[in-house]
């Protein structure tokens, strides 16, 4: 029996999509599933890729129980971040998201994440915000000040039901959501907020102006699936406000559920604090491709922690990663290279069904991946030990790499290439040129040396001159 952790109601409880238990997974319709998705504005970091990673996860073993699941991550391409990022390179908000929503996904496809059926744009989905706007302010639930509209959150009874924070306490405590706008009461948020002269906007029934981060998720849920959805995911931080707010809204204006299950990420430290780039502890997936590592590796660290444990990043864990993923290479050589005639073995046979049974068990308990892993390197150190005292028959190793491939369907590290080889973007070529300049200067030809063989790698050629440095592709 599937079971997840629901946020909302605090328990384990039987996954059952649509409500409605049906004969086998098969009868089901696709499992409706949402997880946030980046705001592209820069390169997203290793905390990011963790909650993305478990999203994938999530969706690869709903198929590997033979759920259909029809999955939505957005892309929100408009908020101050954005707009401010544009301004300052002087191009337009469009061409500056395109820029990074290009690099989300390439970082996606490097760590073998799976595409989903929808990747709706926040700029493209302000008709759906338009109408669920309209349809709050016909229940009386919204008002507008300075050119903004709100959301007015004491008109609206059942708020904090999955942060279970009560709204009287976030009203008098520090717990509120910060907004560059004045509102009426503390709690309230912005559906459609006022522009300044060089911000984007657009004119929508409720005033010119664009869109508050919140009303976006509730808009492009609306918008692709037009009911209840069965899962919705993202990372702790997102549970209040920005959840509370989705629901309140999506709730208070089609009088109906919003989400069955609320599965959510807990959070990445690097060494053991917080991310932060003041402390050195701040790592982008390009970062970590530059000190040599690999995206299969950091794939096997993201998928094989659980998601509802905070998960302790460092590069020694990363550097550790080699050796459990050598040992699965080996089996997998040994397999490959199997020639020998006979039967199937009971042994082998046994010990693939209770690895895929037990690999099922642990995922099906809230996915457990740390005991999921655990049946996996079983069974890679069961095949190890039998093949130094018998022969692999080639029955032997096709059931092996079909059990392989099974596990592999769900944790996508273990026949993933071992590749170091990146796209890179001619703003990090110019970047990396800058930095090995500063290194020259100062004497440090290791890191000169470092940079140009890792452009080298990526097909950038450096030519020095007195002019100075140009690149070229090799
Ligand atoms: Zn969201």
């Amino acid at each position: 029996m599937l079971s997840f952790y629901n946020t909302q109601t605090r328990k384990i409880e039987e996954f059952i999509p649509g409500g409605e238990r049906k004969q086998s997974t098969n009868d089901y319709n696709p499992v409706k599933i949402y997880s946030c998705g980046p705001t592209v504005y820069g390169y997203a970091h290793i905390g990011n890729f963790r909650t993305f990673v478990f999203n994938d996860i999530l969706r690869r073993y709903l198929k590997f129980r033979g759920y259909k699941v029809d999955h939505t991550m957005n892309i929100t391409d408009v908020d101050d971040k954005t707009i401010r990022g544009a301004n300052e390179k002087g191009i337009t908000l469009n061409q500056y998201t395109q820029h990074y929503t290009e690099i989300f996904f390439k970082d996606l496809k490097l760590l073998n994440i799976e595409e989903v059926e929808h990747y709706p744009r926040a700029t493209d989905s302000i008709e759906s915000m338009n109408e669920l706007i309209k349809k709050l302010t016909k229940k009386g639930l919204t008002y507008n000040k300075d050119g903004s509209t709100y959301f007015a959150i004491s008109k609206y009874a059942d708020y904090g039901k999955l942060s279970h924070i009560d709204s009287e306490s976030i009203k008098t405590g520090t717990r509120y959501d910060t907004d560059e706008y004045t509102k009426d009461d503390v709690r309230d948020f912005a559906l459609w907020k006022a522009v300044q002269n060089d911000e984007p906007g657009w004119q929508i029934e409720c005033g010119y102006g664009r869109p508050g981060w919140h009303i976006e998720c509730s808009a492009m849920i609306r918008k692709v699936y037009n009911s209840t959805i069965d899962i919705h995911t993202g990372g702790v931080d997102l549970i209040f406000p920005h959840h509370e707010n989705e629901i309140a809204q999506s709730e208070a204006a089609y009088n109906e559920q919003f989400v069955r299950y609320w599965l959510h990420a807990e959070h990445l430290l690097v060494d053991n604090s917080k991310m932060s780039k003041s402390k050195g502890n701040f790592y982008t997936l390009h970062d970590l491709i530059e000190k040599d590592f690999s995206p299969r590796a950091i794939r096997f660290l993201l998928s094989t922690a659980h998601y509802r444990k905070q998960f302790n990043f460092t590069l020694e864990n990363l550097k550790n990663a080699s050796q459990p993923l050598s040992r699965i290479d080996n089996v997998i050589a040994l397999s490959k290279n199997s020639k020998i005639e006979g039967p199937l073995s009971d042994y082998i046979s046994d010990i693939c069904e209770s690895c895929i049974s037990g690999f099922t068990e642990a995922m099906d308990s809230d996915l457990n991946v740390a005991k999921a892993s655990a049946s996996l390197f079983d069974l890679i150190t069961r095949v190890n030990k039998y093949n130094s005292d018998n022969q692999l028959s080639k029955k032997d190793a096709d059931l092996i790499l079909e059990t392989l491939r099974q596990i592999d369907s769900v944790f996508g590290f273990i026949f993933m290439e071992d590749t170091k080889v990146i796209d890179i973007s001619e703003e990090e070529i110019n970047k990396l040129i800058e930095e090995r300049l500063t290194a020259r200067q100062n004497k440090d030809y290791k890191r000169s040396d470092q940079i140009r063989d890792y452009l080298a790698e990526n097909g950038i050629i450096l030519e020095d001159s007195k002019d100075g440095t140009r690149w070229k592709k090799s």
